[in-house]
C-alpha cells in the first residue's frame, strides 16, 4: 500500500517528560501501521524540552514563561513542516492558546480527544487523576465540564500524593508498587463517591495504571491523544472543541 497523500506530518511538543513521549512516540507508530500496514510509520516531528526548566516555571507560576517556550517550540515546528500539533502532557494545555497562536496550527487538544471517548462509552461523570494543576484549575476541568461531563477529583491529601507521585516517581521513568497501589486506592475510592470511570489525565499514569488493575473504565489521555492524532495524521478531522 502506498502511503496516502493525505498523511500529515505531526509535531510533538515534548519531553514533559520524556517517558511520556516515548510513549506517545510508540503509539503514533503503533497507529499508523495498524492502519497502513506493512513498513509505514507515522511522519513525525519531535521538539523535546529540558522539563527542568518548565517545571521551574510551573513552580512560580510563569504560565507567560512557559507559554513562550512551547509557542516557540510550535513555530519551530511549523517552520519545519508540521501541519498540527499535538503538546504530549494534559498540564502543559494550560498554554494550549500560545502554542496556537505562536505556531499558526490547528492543535489536537488532549481533553478534546479524551471526552470523545468518554462519550462514546456513554459515561457523564468521571474522576480526574492528574498533577495539582490539572486537578484544580479550570483549563482543564473546565473544559471537561463545558462539555458536559461531571468531574470529581481526590481530597487535598488524595491530590497532594498523586501529584508528588507524578513529578518525584513517574516523570523520572520510576514505576513504584507502592505508587501503584495508592492510585488504585484512591480509584477505588472515586469510584465509590459516583464515579463512573477515571481519566488518567497525566501523560505518564498509563505507566503505572493498567485497565486490569481496576475495576472501572480508564481513560488514558496518552493513548486517545495518540489515537486521536493517527486520526487525523490519516486526513480525520480534529475532536470536536466544546461549543463556545
Ligand atoms: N505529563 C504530565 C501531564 O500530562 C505532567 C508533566 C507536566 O507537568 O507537564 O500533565
Amino acid at each position: 500500500m502506498t502511503e496516502p497523500a493525505t498523511l500529515r506530518t505531526l509535531g510533538i511538543i515534548g519531553g514533559m517528560s520524556w517517558a511520556s513521549t516515548a510513549s506517545y512516540y510508540r503509539l503514533l507508530n503503533e497507529g499508523i501501521q495498524a492502519r497502513l500496514g506493512g513498513l509505514h510509520s507515522a511522519r513525525l516531528l519531535i521538539h523535546s524540552l529540558d522539563f527542568a526548566n518548565i517545571e521551574a516555571l510551573q513552580v512560580c507560576g510563569d504560565w507567560h514563561a512557559a507559554g513562550r517556550l512551547l509557542g516557540d517550540a510550535g513555530a519551530g515546528l511549523a517552520r519545519a513542516g508540521a501541519d498540527c500539533l499535538l503538546i504530549a502532557t494534559n498540564t502543559m494545555h494550560k498554554v494550549a492558546d500560545a502554542v496556537t497562536a505562536a505556531s499558526g496550527l490547528p492543535l489536537i487538544h488532549i481533553a478534546d480527544a479524551t471526552v470523545v471517548a468518554i462519550r462514546a462509552a456513554g459515561l457523564g461523570r468521571v474522576g480526574l487523576l492528574g498533577t495539582r494543576y490539572t486537578m484544580e484549575q479550570d483549563f482543564y476541568r473546565g473544559r471537561l465540564e463545558a462539555h458536559g461531563i461531571e468531574v470529581l477529583v481526590p481530597d487535598d491529601a488524595g491530590r497532594t500524593e498523586i501529584d508528588r507521585v507524578i513529578y518525584e516517581e513517574l516523570c523520572l521513568g520510576r514505576c513504584e508498587s507502592r505508587a501503584r497501589d495508592f492510585y488504585r486506592a484512591t480509584i477505588r475510592h472515586m469510584t465509590e463517591q459516583g464515579a463512573e470511570g477515571v481519566i488518567l489525565g497525566c501523560t505518564e499514569i498509563g505507566l503505572l495504571i493498567r485497565t486490569q488493575d481496576v475495576d472501572c473504565p480508564l481513560f488514558d489521555t496518552t493513548a486517545l491523544h495518540a489515537a486521536a492524532a493517527v486520526g487525523v495524521a490519516l486526513g480525520g478531522p480534529l475532536p470536536p472543541a466544546p461549543e463556545a
